[in-house]
């Protein structure tokens, strides 16, 4: 079963996105901080991360950075979502190291389209 990993604070986003996947066939996980969004990605190897961006403790553009500095992490695709469709913020997440970017509210169809092509490169990746 694919796993996906939520990292986000906001409890009802969290819940929303997390029951809405489950009924899409994902197994989901569930951090509610960058520093628990690492440690969870290191003990449960999810094959895709969505990453909240603005999260206490540790903020998503470092959590990123960390996964991604990582050689057993570095991998998995992290999707940034942010609540601004600012531009920068995009270019932003993409330098921390996010393999893709979107807004919220999020906007499912859009979302699984992008978690569908980045699950399907890293399958063929690992085939190869
Ligand atoms: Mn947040």
């Amino acid at each position: 079963m694919t796993t996906i990993l939520i990292v986000e604070d906001n409890e009802m986003n969290r819940d929303m996105l997390s029951r809405r996947l489950e009924r899409k066939g994902f197994k989901v996980l569930i951090a509610i901080d960058g520093a628990q969004g690492i440690s969870v990605a290191t003990s449960e190897k999810p094959d895709l991360i969505l990453m909240d961006m603005s999260l206490p403790v540790m903020d998503g553009w470092e959590a990123t950075r960390r996964i991604k500095a990582d050689g057993l992490l570095k991998r998995i695709p992290i999707i940034a979502l942010t609540a601004h469709a600012m531009a920068n913020d995009r270019d932003k997440a993409l330098e921390a190291g996010c393999d893709d970017y979107d807004t919220k509210p999020i906007e499912l169809p859009r979302l699984l389209a992008k978690m569908e092509s980045l699950l399907i490169a890293t399958t063929a990746e690992e085939r190869s």
